[in-house]
């Protein structure tokens, strides 16, 4: 017990755990368990059966994933057989895939003891036979796919599972897994002990509760629904779609922009709309939507991971399933694009993009649900991140829904900061802005649609081949190549010197990415000369900040 009667946070170190998963803890740069995890890990080490309802970003995949390798570690210290002990369920690809790489990572100095197999990828049956035949310790997959291989005989958990997980289990019965999960719990031994994790509590939840768990600790940590202000920054900026589209390019073209972003929309119309933009000024972006295959969806999140680029637009699922108002344009929209999406299409849900500095709205949230998922992409664990939004006066009573719901009781403060812009300073910009975002016809955003997908379709050929013969390079396909149903103006490209605002002469410009991109890492991690911008990394976008600063600079000298 800590002096003043709280109880003291435990570290990682204080949990018990096997030195080589400290060790691989340690080398992903962890130091401190997330609340979350501090809760989690004890109670599943003790063999209870735990509901985990957390928000995402939380921590809670290494909160399960922690100690299930921990119970192999241990099982295995006196196991005769190798067998399959732990089976993690998933609603999508996407996510198997992610929870198979997080395993890996907390098992990189454990990998010949614990080895782990994802059977979510779509290939055939057979194809994973002789991974399930070496009988690894973890499999990972969709409740289809494990269905399909016990029935296939190629996999039997009846005697052999000790541990169950479902993760994202609000979406297993929402994602129509419900049968298959049904079917499963009858091919599995009787007694084992089960994790449900879960960012909300819904009916489908408590559904899957009385079917797995027995007797289970429910973990309803009184965390907020996002992350704390010292952690994450909200500005908002008032100005109407032409505005928005000026402002995105002076600050992409710019660099004002620090570490990676996420540009959110409404529609995947827009995502396009976007990308055609932005690429007439040479700018590459990657588009993410619930149309492309889930297989490059997934690999465009793990180059994004890896840093190959910094942006990418999306469309979130919550806005793509909202009906909306019937006298919208962009209603119909909506509905096409939900008959298209596939079953597992879901976006911004539980999805990690790593180390994102930044949330852009584009386009506002139509709701406050969306609103913390969106936000909740950035400033994940222990990490810091912004969300700047960008709201027109259509969209302002959905700016204040939210502001009215985190607004605190005691002291009635907004989370938004306004964003100081001074739109006059790139009077330039707008007219490329203009001649750009007007090129951007209906006609050509249809057309990059289709062209994407059938690119993306050919590239998921050419990803399979050759990552049969090169199973570890993911940088060989890049999702931010330009469509070129636009027209291309080479010069739009440069920033000529006489348009840069001369408050940012000298702060601004090309070739800075590179140290840019290197500030942000530095900021994540390590102190550094930048360690004083770290709370704030959209500080950079301040056109009045970088005022005072200067008169300051001028002052001192
Ligand atoms: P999750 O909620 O499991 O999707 O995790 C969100 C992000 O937090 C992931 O990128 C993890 O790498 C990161 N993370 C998980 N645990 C910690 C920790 N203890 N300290 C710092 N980052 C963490």
């Amino acid at each position: 017990m800590a002096e003043d009667g709280e109880e003291k946070p435990r570290n990682f170190h204080e949990m018990e755990l096997d030195d080589r998963i400290l060790k691989a803890i340690a080398k992903l740069g962890w130091q401190t368990p997330t609340l979350i995890q501090e809760r989690a890990i004890p109670l599943l080490l003790e063999g209870k059966d735990v509901l985990v309802r957390a928000r995402t970003g939380s921590g809670k995949t290494a909160a399960f994933a922690i100690p299930v390798i921990q119970k192999i570690l241990t099982i295995k210290q006196t196991a005769k057989h190798q067998e399959i002990k732990a089976l993690i369920l998933a609603p999508s690809r996407e996510l198997c895939h992610q929870m198979c790489g997080v395993i890996k990572e907390l098992t990189i100095k454990c990998s010949r003891e614990v080895r782990c197999v994802d059977v979510a990828p779509p290939v055939e049956l057979s194809v994973q036979k002789p991974l399930l035949v070496e009988q690894p310790d973890i499999v990972v997959g969709t409740p289809t796919r494990v269905l399909k291989h016990i029935k296939a005989g190629y996999m039997d958990l009846k005697k052999s599972m000790e541990l169950l997980v479902i993760d994202e289990a609000d979406l297993v019965f929402s994602f129509g897994y419900e049968s298959e999960v049904r079917e499963l719990m009858e091919r599995l031994p009787s007694i084992y002990q089960a994790i449900l994790a879960s960012a909300t509590l819904s009916e489908d939840v408590k559904n899957l509760k009385s079917l797995v768990l027995h007797n289970p600790v429910i973990l309803k940590l009184e965390e907020p629904e996002i992350a704390p202000a010292s952690q994450l920054s909200h500005y908002h900026l008032m100005a109407e779609e032409m505005d928005k589209a000026t402002i995105l390019y002076a600050l992409l073209k710019l660099h004002l922009i620090r570490g990676k972003s996420i540009i959110f929309v409404n529609t995947v119309d827009k995502c396009y709309k976007i990308k055609l933009y932005l690429e007439q000024f040479g700018i590459p972006i990657c588009v993410l939507n619930s149309e492309l295959p889930a297989k490059i969806r997934c690999h465009s999140v793990n180059q994004f991971n890896q840093g190959i680029y910094d942006t990418i637009v999306a469309s979130d699922e919550k806005a793509l399933e909202q009906p909306g108002n019937p006298n919208d344009k962009n209603n119909s929209e909506l509905q096409k694009s939900k008959r298209k999406k596939d079953k597992e299409s879901g976006v911004s849900r539980g999805i990690d993009f790593q180390c994102v500095a930044n949330v852009i709205n584009f386009d506002f949230p139509l709701d406050v649900q969306s609103y913390v998922h969106r936000a909740g992409r950035t400033a994940r664990g222990n990490n810091q991140g912004s969300v700047l939004s960008f709201v027109s006066i259509r969209e302002k009573p959905l700016l204040e829904k939210v502001e009215n719901h985190f607004k605190n009781d005691q002291d009635d403060v907004s989370i938004f900061k306004s964003y100081q812009f001074k739109l006059d300073e790139i009077e330039s910009f707008k007219y490329r802005a203009k001649d750009a975002w007007r090129a951007v016809t209906r006609i050509a955003v249809r057309e990059a649609r289709l062209k994407e997908i059938k690119q993306e379709i050919f590239n998921c050929q050419k990803l399979k081949s050759y990552f049969e013969d090169n199973p570890t390079d993911l940088q060989v396909l890049r999702h931010d190549k330009a469509l070129h149903t636009v027209k291309i103006q080479q010069h739009l490209s440069d920033v000529p010197e006489y348009i840069v605002p001369p408050t940012l002469k000298g702060i601004a410009g090309l070739g800075r990415k590179k140290r840019k991109r290197e500030n942000y890492r530095t900021s994540q991690g390590s102190s550094s000369r930048f360690e004083a911008k770290k709370n704030n990394p959209l500080l950079s976008m301040d056109f009045e900040g970088f005022n005072s600063k200067k008169k300051k600079k001028k002052n001192n000298n």
